[in-house]
């Protein structure tokens, strides 16, 4: 992408309703635009990163054999009439009434559409289990939307609804789920941390919600500090064997939130207790049968029996990650994207627009980049040196690529990484170090 084509409105002074990094960058950088309060319409550069994430989660979901569905973000209030929800869910739910004055809600959360279409479908056990996800808009009307797209109204949630013939099988279910949201968020160069939680409004009696670790974070966290060298990415996970040792070994890692932290009791001695703050990226819950013995969602089991099925329900804040990411990892000047959810993986920067043999030398490494897959995006525009190295460490891209008469002349370039030391090298080193 040539810069000049590039939609990307930045902003030079700090936004001064932001009161964190992250939404002040994402305003700075031109990621996303409020629409309304808590609600936001995403830009070019925002809505490449939150399309880079949905895809992490994507695969991660596929690899564990779950398969995506599209649901209405528009819901019948009958569903929640049946499932006792209705009246229980107060003022976060936004409510409408058609045309015919039929109740309509936009939806918070799909167990009961989904818990219906299960139920119309499903009738026996050889059809189980069955993990069911989407990646798709929620609204909730918080009572305060703050700190940007980290706590919204109108967000982008991943979430899923496991069915299971037995408990036993659920919990199964469970921890494969758990087992993915490790890699999924280790893969966006974040440290995950479940914590036992209180499953809340939506019942049962498994839970847990992953934070990431971020100095701005809105809770306090306190576990070993063997957590932070944890690296989920090192299992070599095999989906259909037994999870549960891995699950055990996490889990046995000393964590917890403020709420719940008691120097008392807590088993980790002070050398080895890591304090931090954290965000919450992700909630997974087993909850039994409450929804389908609510709706009525029940399957045959090999005696004959009528059973309701087994639910767990599994959710990921995709665009509220965005803003995670950002709080995890920023600088002074700017974003450090991690490079696997880079909006662009190297920004290359004409020094001299207008000279023959800096454009030349840009030109050639930036169709050759593009021929090879790299996403670059290249600031041609005839500007100062210090606005552009200033954009591109604003906005954070893992390399950099500068071309300018001097270099040119003794036939280099200057790479450097985001954050990291110039070193001059040849534009074909250049290429390599890159592909
Ligand atoms: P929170 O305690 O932060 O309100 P929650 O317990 O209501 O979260 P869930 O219903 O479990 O959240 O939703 C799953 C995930 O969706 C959360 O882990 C979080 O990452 C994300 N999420 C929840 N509410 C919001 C929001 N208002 N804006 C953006 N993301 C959200
Ligand atoms: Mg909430």
């Amino acid at each position: 992408m040539r810069r000049s084509k590039l939609f990307m409105p930045t902003i030079k002074e700090t936004p001064a309703d932001a009161q964190i990094p992250s939404h002040r960058l994402m305003l700075r950088a031109g990621l996303v635009r409020q629409t309304a309060a808590g609600i936001y319409s995403w830009l070019p550069m925002g809505y490449r990163v939150l399309r880079k994430i949905e895809q992490i989660v994507r695969e991660e979901m596929d690899s564990t054999g779950a398969q995506e569905i599209l649901m209405p973000t528009i819901q019948p209030s009958e569903l929640w009439q049946e499932s006792g929800r209705y009246d229980d869910y107060g003022k976060e739910m936004l409510r409408v009434t058609d045309r015919h004055d039929r109740g309509l809600l936009y939806g918070p959360t799909h167990e009961e559409v989904v818990t219906d279409i299960f139920r119309n479908s499903v009738k026996s056990y050889r059809d189980l289990p069955q993990n069911l996800y989407q990646i798709h808009w929620k609204f909730r009307d918080e009572v305060r939307p703050r700190f940007g797209v980290m706590r919204g109204r109108e967000f982008f949630m991943k979430d899923n609804y496991s069915f299971d013939i037995d408990a036993a099988s659920a919990r199964i279910s469970y921890n494969k789920m758990f087992v993915s949201y490790l890699r999924t968020f280790a893969r966006m160069g974040l440290t995950p941390i479940p914590m036992q939680a209180d499953s809340g409004a939506i019942g049962g009696d498994m839970s847990h919600e992953f934070i990431i670790l971020a100095d701005t974070g809105e809770s306090t966290v306190y576990c070993d500090s063997a957590w932070l060298d944890s690296d989920p990415l090192s299992l070599d996970i095999d989906f259909d064997t037994d999870l549960q040792p891995i699950v055990d070994r996490w889990t046995k890692l000393y964590a917890a939130t403020d709420d719940k932290y008691d120097p008392e009791s807590c088993p980790v001695n002070e050398e080895r207790l890591y304090t931090g703050r954290g965000i919450e990226v992700g909630h997974i819950f087993y909850f039994g049968t409450k929804y389908s013995n609510a709706m009525g969602a029940t399957v045959s089991n090999d005696q004959g029996q009528e059973v309701p099925v087994e639910m767990g329900s599994y959710g990921i804040g995709v665009s509220r990650l965005v803003g995670a990411i950002i709080e995890a990892s920023h600088d002074d000047d700017g974003i450090v994207w991690p490079e696997s959810v880079a909006p662009f993986q190297v920004g290359l920067i004409n020094l001299r627009a207008g000279d023959a043999a800096c454009n030349e030398i840009c030109e050639k490494l930036y169709s050759s980049l593009s021929v090879a897959n790299v996403d670059t995006l290249y600031d041609e525009r005839d500007e100062r040196a210090g606005v552009k190295f200033a954009e591109m460490d604003l906005i954070g891209l893992p390399w950099q690529i500068a071309v300018g008469p001097r270099g040119v002349k003794a036939g280099t370039v200057e790479i450097r990484r985001r954050g990291g030391k110039r070193e001059e090298i040849s534009a074909e080193a250049a290429f390599s170090r890159l592909t």
